[in-house]
């Protein structure tokens, strides 16, 4: 399970997360939704350190890890951007290659059969030897989610993964993204898309003003929001 306890965090004086409490059970997919500026990405990056929290707690299984080395903590907990972030000079197979050598520390043979076994689940196996900028974005993000897969992750998060992506590319890198919370894969997802959020996520956390004004089921804040907050995010968005 990954938990973030009254996770504070300001830049300057603009207080961006303000006591956050979130909890996701292992093999949950949360999503986390609200309004752009309400702090989504910002607790993300938070809650796998890529910011140090000003206050508060991140654990997983029960555990701290705000003392471990950060570099491993990223590795147990894999992010996908909406950026894919992909090296443009090194080609698909590399791109994951690279990342089990050098936080994995597997030899260069295993790191590329297994670089082409995460390939082949997205299915991208035949792009391995081409450059990232002769696929379409929605391949690229498929090989920015194979990378952080190779990582034998337990936690999987994604911020806006499929915003940056043409429409008719969107669908392919969501079926991906079901499959994995179907194989019940712990993810926390934020997202704009309602249908993700509704029908594939089993938990929705609603931000607003960096606090979570709403955490519950699907069914609880789609069909029952308690808040005017969140009434008022949802007809503005459905
Ligand atoms: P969106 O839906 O638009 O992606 P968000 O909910 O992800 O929004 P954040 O990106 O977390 O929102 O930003 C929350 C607040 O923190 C904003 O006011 C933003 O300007 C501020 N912020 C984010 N990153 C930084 C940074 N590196 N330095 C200073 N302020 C930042
Ligand atoms: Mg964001």
């Amino acid at each position: 399970s990954l938990t973030g306890k009254n996770l504070h965090l300001a830049f300057g004086s603009n207080k961006v997360l303000r006591g956050i409490d979130i909890h996701v059970e292992k093999g949950t997919a949360a999503s986390v939704i609200g309004p752009s500026g309400s702090g989504k990405s910002t607790l993300l990056r938070v809650m796998n350190r890529l910011i140090e929290p000003d206050q508060g707690d991140i654990l997983l299984d029960g555990r701290s890890v705000l003392k471990d080395n950060p570099d491993e903590l990223r590795r147990r907990i894999g992010m996908v951007f909406q950026q894919f972030n992909l090296f443009p000079h090194k080609s698909v197979g590399e791109n994951v290659a690279f990342a089990l050598r050098k936080l994995r520390k597997l030899p260069k043979d295993q790191a590329w059969a297994e670089a082409l076994e995460q390939l082949d689940k997205v299915g991208l196996k035949h792009k391995a030897g081409v450059r990232p900028a002769t696929l379409s974005g929605g391949q690229q993000q498929r090989v920015a989610i194979a990378r952080a897969l190779a990582m034998k992750p337990e936690v999987m998060f994604f911020d806006e993964a499929t915003s940056a992506l043409d429409p008719e590319l969107v669908k392919g890198v969501l079926a991906l993204m079901s499959d994995l919370a179907k194989d019940g894969m712990t993810m926390v997802v934020v997202t704009h898309e309602m249908g993700f959020s509704r029908n594939v996520s089993n938990q929705v956390v609603f931000m607003d003003g960096g606090v979570v004004v709403e955490n519950g089921s699907p069914e609880q804040l789609f069909t029952a929001p308690k808040t005017e907050r969140l009434q008022k995010f949802l007809s503005d968005v459905l």
